[in-house]
């Protein structure tokens, strides 16, 4: 019957066309940008319904929103708050979201051995980094010896949380953002979307690419406006933590917002490092905990993760990588 039996020279084809035509010539980019968990969010996808595109991006908004008001240390009703006033005198059930948050943060703890620690809120609560306060030595030795994840109390039955002891407070803020990008691309992939990106501060995922090129990311210069370099990547998750984004500046000591557990001080030895892992909340986590650990101590737990790369800079400003992207026979 040769290829016109397959009728694509009859005007099934030209029906095709003209019905194919009108949806790609209104796909395009659709963008939006809301202050939201103490950040920018960012929202980019591909589509080609307007009102469907706007929909979406308000639906990953409300959503990063939601974990927002469930998470919020700030905010007096969220559960985590409500955590903070409550767990040391009883167990406080919470939803189960935010129960495997904290239980999954808690094995970031235990793999770098206490490096990634939320408890760190004992101490981190006392510093407000806009206004310049950080604890007297007193105030912060004392809370320094409340930072220790083995002293939360987790039942995952009835997904309760208690502190061990009283004065032990804790924050999400190394990990929830990662989760709640995770959570606006799973709700666009479900939808069809092909093409996407959320950035939360130093947190962004891709979905897809940027039809038929890579996404161009840069990693922002720790002490300049500029970019250090910029990656081409796709459908993955690169997350930046840096000494530069919450501190204050005292006698030439930077105070910043990641806390090293074992110091009780700001960490101190890198002052960027971006990872790029398949998932956000990966990213995320493992950003700050390498930030905590160091090069040295930090590369040696992400060499041995195989699908995680790391890009460190210290002090001089030397960039340091995982061994996969400099070998790339390397896992
Ligand atoms: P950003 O919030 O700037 O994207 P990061 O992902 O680098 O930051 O995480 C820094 C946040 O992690 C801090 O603002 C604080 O909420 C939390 N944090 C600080 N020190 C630790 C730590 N040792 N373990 C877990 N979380 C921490
Ligand atoms: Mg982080």
């Amino acid at each position: 019957m040769g290829v016109r039996g397959y009728g694509f020279t009859g005007y099934g084809f030209w029906l095709l066309l003209v019905w194919l035509i009108p949806a790609a010539a209104h796909a395009r980019w659709f963008e939006q940008t809301q202050p939201i968990m103490g950040t920018r969010v960012y929202v980019q996808l591909w589509h080609e319904d307007a009102a469907r595109a706007e929909a979406l991006i308000n639906q990953v908004m409300a959503e990063m929103e939601r974990i927002n008001q469930l998470m919020s240390p700030y905010l007096e009703h969220s559960q985590l708050a409500r955590v903070n006033r409550e767990a040391a005198q009883q167990p406080v059930a919470v939803s189960p979201e935010l129960f495997e948050l904290i239980a999954t943060a808690n094995r970031f703890s235990a793999l770098s051995d206490g490096a990634f620690d939320i408890t760190f809120a004992s101490l981190g609560h006392r510093f407000n980094y806009r206004k310049g306060v950080r604890p007297s030595p007193q105030q912060a030795k004392t809370a320094r010896e409340l930072i220790d994840y083995r002293q939360l109390q987790l039942n995952p039955d009835r997904h309760t949380v208690g502190f061990a002891r009283a004065g032990m407070r804790i924050d999400l803020g190394g990990i929830a953002k990662g989760h709640a990008v995770d959570r606006g691309i799973d709700l666009l992939r479900r939808a069809g979307v092909k093409h996407a990106i959320i950035t939360a501060g130093g947190d962004s995922r891709l979905l897809g690419d940027h039809r038929g090129r890579p996404w161009i990311l840069g990693i922002k210069h720790p002490r300049g406006e500029s970019s250090v370099m910029k990656l081409p990547l796709e459908n993955v998750a690169i997350s930046t933590s840096g000494d530069y984004e919450r501190y204050f500046e005292v006698d030439g000591v930077r105070y910043h917002h990641i806390i090293d557990p074992a110091s009780g001080d700001s960490a101190r030895g890198l002052i960027s490092v971006s990872i790029l892992a398949p998932r956000s909340l990966e990213a995320d986590a493992l950003s700050t905990t390498v930030f905590v650990l160091g090069a040295e101590q930090g590369l040696k737990l992400i060499n041995g993760m195989p699908g995680i790369s790391a890009i460190l800079i210290d002090h001089n400003g030397q960039i340091t990588y995982s061994n996969d992207l400099v070998d790339p026979s390397a896992p």
